[in-house]
Formats: structure tokens, sequence, C-alpha cells
């Protein structure tokens, strides 16, 4: 790897080729075969749009909107699209149930809303991304109730490890409401049980991420508002998909501003609205739940700050870019893209469902496949490993998402479907059914014995940088990095290094992995 300041500058078409050659180690972004971190609608022409757009504001500072009027406009627009799909839209919209807001029209009848039907005057914010959004909901939720000395959230246990982390950096206290193995989602009685003086947030998600759950949205958010407390729906992963699969016929349950007690959701564009990086919109109720959500600071010699988000400085790129691509997309885009999104999970879970060896963890709700191991229906007898199943997709191409078991939910794969996969999805059924034989012909992992030991002899939660760093070591974790060999971070198998993950504690796991990233991430000269 090139040092990124040599004596002399390097040519432009050169440095791109350097990043260029970069990328070819990377996983593959486009070709519908990658089921995590990527969105891919595989739309002809919308990469090139949206740098486009990207290019055009990307030195646009959303720190000062009266300075730059464009980006106003245009996060004024993604807000109201996202609150147009959600419920939130103007009267006539939301009656209809239609989604209104793809224009960015927002015309005088909104006005007209029935302020005593007790209809949503829904504003928000565009933030960098989903985990953004949620700070902000808690942090608006912690500063509405300053009279609450420790703050404390509501959040059952599948919902996403971004609460946890708002939770962390706001001082807020969590408790966390299980769910059950069988439906994988949280009770509200066990949300209004768990509800004292000083909740200041309920949450639910539709769906999950790990698994792609609609929470009962009505039944917590009925609690919440028995309880006076806000709720958030966490639509990140959901909120730009389930209403084109309920308008394409899907029977979805009501999750958004159309469920009273409802007070903000978040939606990631740059997960199922297929923008680039970098966009996610929160969304209130009405502007007075918003307000705590900002942060303003007249008191030093400087410019008065006033931030609805983390960031103060913020380019303009990836929302121009966003506004670039749904206003391209389009309703009819969109509806066309969730179709295909909906054929793939088709195709996937039924291949899931036609491969002795593995089983479907959960209906698929939405857009997520989640499988694992079923080695009481392996005609013979041999078990399925998850972990290694992984690797033997993704020795075929296939990359998926292991996920590691917690209480009595096993270990799983997950597979987030974009509309991209519908053009490989026919080919996933034999490539399944090669895996699982691999998988069964080479058996569950095995641990070291020695390792077995070390693992269990471990004290969760006061280990020494020491005894994680040889832990790192033992299992090859950066080995190839920081030793500056060729190939990637990880070993191409990954299954032994899952196992390990798998039956530590997560506090364990936690401190392996940081000192895993610690290790990669070291400057290069
Ligand atoms: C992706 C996701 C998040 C976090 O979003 P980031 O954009 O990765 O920060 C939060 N909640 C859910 C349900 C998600 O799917």
């Amino acid at each position: 790897m090139a040092g990124a300041l040599p004596a002399d500058g390097v040519p432009g078409e050169q440095v791109l080729d350097e990043i260029r050659a970069l990328r070819a180690a990377d996983a593959p972004t486009h070709g519908g075969r990658l089921f995590a971190y990527v969105y891919d609608p595989a739309v002809a022409g919308l990469d090139e749009l949206a740098h486009a757009a990207h290019g055009l504001a990307a030195h646009v500072n959303g720190l000062d909107p009266t300075a730059f009027p464009s980006l106003l406009a245009m996060e004024n627009a993604l807000v109201g699209a996202a609150a147009g799909l959600l419920g939130g839209g103007p009267a006539r919209a939301a009656a209809s149930g239609a989604p209104d807001a793809a224009s960015g029209a927002r015309d005088a009848a909104s006005g007209a809303r029935d302020a005593a039907s007790g209809a949503p005057d829904v504003v928000g914010s565009v933030t960098s991304g989903g985990t953004e959004s949620l700070i902000l909901a808690v942090k608006a939720a912690r500063d509405a109730r300053p009279e609450v000395t420790v703050p404390r959230m509501v959040v059952p246990t599948s919902a996403h490890a971004a609460f946890a982390k708002a939770a962390h950096y706001l001082g807020v206290r969590v408790d966390f409401v299980p769910v059950s193995a069988d439906t994988l989602r949280p009770d509200p009685a066990a949300v209004a049980a768990a509800i004292g003086p000083d909740t200041v947030l309920v949450v639910c998600s539709a769906p999950s991420y790990a698994h792609g759950v609609i929470d009962p949205v009505e039944g917590i958010a009925a609690v919440a508002a028995d309880a006076g407390v806000r709720c958030h729906v966490d639509a990140c992963f959901g909120g730009w998909s389930l209403p084109w699969l309920r308008r394409l016929g899907r029977s979805v349950p009501a999750f958004d501003f159309t469920v009273p007690g409802v007070t903000s959701i978040s939606v990631d564009l740059h997960k199922y609205a297929y923008t680039p990086k970098g966009v996610s919109v929160l969304l209130h109720r009405d502007p007075s739940l918003r307000r705590p959500q900002y942060y303003a600071y007249a008191d030093w010699p400087g410019y008065t700050m006033i931030n609805p988000g983390v960031l103060s400085t913020r380019s303009g790129g990836p929302i121009a870019a966003a506004y670039a691509v749904l206003r391209h997309l389009g309703e009819a885009g969109y509806l066309a893209l969730a179709q295909r999104t909906q054929d793939a999970v088709g195709v996937l879970a039924d291949a899931v469902r036609g491969t002795d060896g593995v089983r479907l963890l959960v209906e698929p709700e939405s857009t997520v496949v989640c499988f694992t191991g079923d080695g009481a229906d392996a005609g013979d007898g041999a078990q399925v490993d998850v972990f290694v199943l992984a690797d033997e997709l993704a020795a075929k191409g296939w990359h998926t998402q292991p996920q590691m078991s917690y209480g009595d939910i096993p270990a799983s794969i997950h597979l987030s479907v974009a509309a991209a996969v519908a053009g490989e999805a026919h080919l996933f059924a034999e490539a399944l059914v090669d895996a699982v034989d691999a998988a069964k012909a080479h058996g569950p992992v095995v641990l070291p014995p020695d390792l077995v030991t070390m693992l269990g002899s471990l004290p969760s939660g006061s280990l020494t940088p020491d005894m994680v760093a040889s832990l790192a070591g033992q299992l090859g974790l950066g080995g190839a990095a920081a030793s500056g060999g060729a190939g990637g971070p990880l070993p191409e198998r990954m299954a032994m290094i899952n196992t390990v993950l798998d039956l530590a504690p997560p506090v364990l796991r936690e401190q392996l992995l940081v000192e895993f990233l610690s290790l990669l991430q070291r400057p290069t000269y």
C-alpha cells in the first residue's frame, strides 16, 4: 500500500487506477451475491446519476442551511418523501394510505389537517445513517425529560445494537425485554412491565435487522402511550421497503405514524432507497417532539452553532445523491424494485425449505431470509454447522452474514435481500445443496482442546489487553495484516474463528474484536 502523501504528486488517472486495484480485494458490491452491507438495485445508469449528483454538492456544507439553501430544499424533500411513505404526509395522502411526497411537493392542503383527529404533523431531519438517527431519537427523548436524573429506555433484545451504543454515548440506562425464540419478537405486556417512572423511551423494530421480524408496534406503542412515554419505531431497515411490499398486496402490520403512540421513526435511505452511503431520515410525529433533538450553543466567540444532528460540518454529497436517486426512480421504480426483491426472497426461502440439513429460522416477513442448521432433518444424520456452511457458500461466491447464537436463539445465516439478488436467486438452491453437502462432509468445527481450556479459564469482563492479544494471535486474527503479509486480514475459512466467537461471552467477543480491529488500523507510510 502506497503512502497517501508522496513527495511529488501523482497524476489523477494513476491514482484512480490505484484505487481500482485496491477495490479489487473488496467484497462484490454489485452482482447480487453479497447479502449484507450493500443494497444493490441493479438499475442501469443509477450509479452514474448518483455520483454526478454527489459531485455537484460534495463541497456544500450542511452546517448552515441559510448559506446553502439548496441543501435545505433537498433535505426537506427527502423528509417529505419519507413522511409520505410512513403515514405522515399531507392529510389527503394519509387518508388514502398512498405515498404522496416522492415528488417532494407539499401543497397547501397539508395545512388543512384535522388536528382533532390526532393526525400527525410530521417533521424530520436527514442524518448520516441509522446509528445517528437512533442516537438522535434517544437524545430527543432524554432531553425532553430533564427532570429525570437517571433516564432509562426499554429495548427488546432483538433491537439493533445502535440503541445500546446510543444509550452508552448519552448516559441512558437500558432495560432489555427478551424476545422468545419462537416468535423472535417482544411481548407488549413485557414492555409495559418494564416501563418505570424514569423511562424516557420505548423502542421497537420494523423489522429487526437480524431476523427481519416486525415487532407488534401497535401493542407496544399503546403501552408506551398509556405510560406517557415516547415510542420510537426503528424502521431503518424496513421503512423504505415495507410500504412498497404492502402496496404490492403483502399483508404488513401497521408500524408507522398511522399507529397512535408512535412518536418517531427512523428510515435509512442508504438501504432500500438504494442511495449511496450516508443518508438516513429521523421523523418525529410533530415539531415539539423534535425540539429537544437540536443542540444549540451561542456562548463562545465564534458562530452560534445550531445542529439538528451529531455532526456539524457535513457534506451535501450524500443528500444530493439521495435526492437524485429518489427522483429518478420514483414510486414506479421503487414498486418494481420491491417486486423483484419479494420474488428473490421467495426463491431463496424456497431453496432453504427444499434443502435437507437447513431450515428457516423464521418465515420471511420482509426482505430478510434467515436460516440455521437442522441436524434432525438431515436424512443421513450428519450435522450442518452454519459457520462451516457460510464458508462453503463463500467459497462458491455467495457472501452471507453468519450470526452468533444468542440465548436460546441458535447461530444462523442472515441474508439481506436487495433487488439485484433477483437475477441470481435461481442459482442459489443448487449452491446451497452443494454447500450443505460439503458442510456435512466437513463436519462441525472442533476446537483444539487447549483453546477450549483457555477460553474456559478466561475471566469474563476483566481481560487484560495482553490476554486478548494472545488469543487473537492464536486465532490468526489480523495476522496477515499485522505482519504485512499478502491477502486479506481474515483467513479464508472463518468457521473456527466464528465458533470461538460464538462460544465466547459477548463481553469477551467485544474485546477480541476490538483488539483485532486495532491491529488492522495502523498507519501506513
Ligand atoms: C442498519 C440498521 C441500523 C443502523 O444503521 P447504520 O446506517 O448502519 O448506522 C439500525 N437499525 C436497523 C434496524 C438497521 O437495519
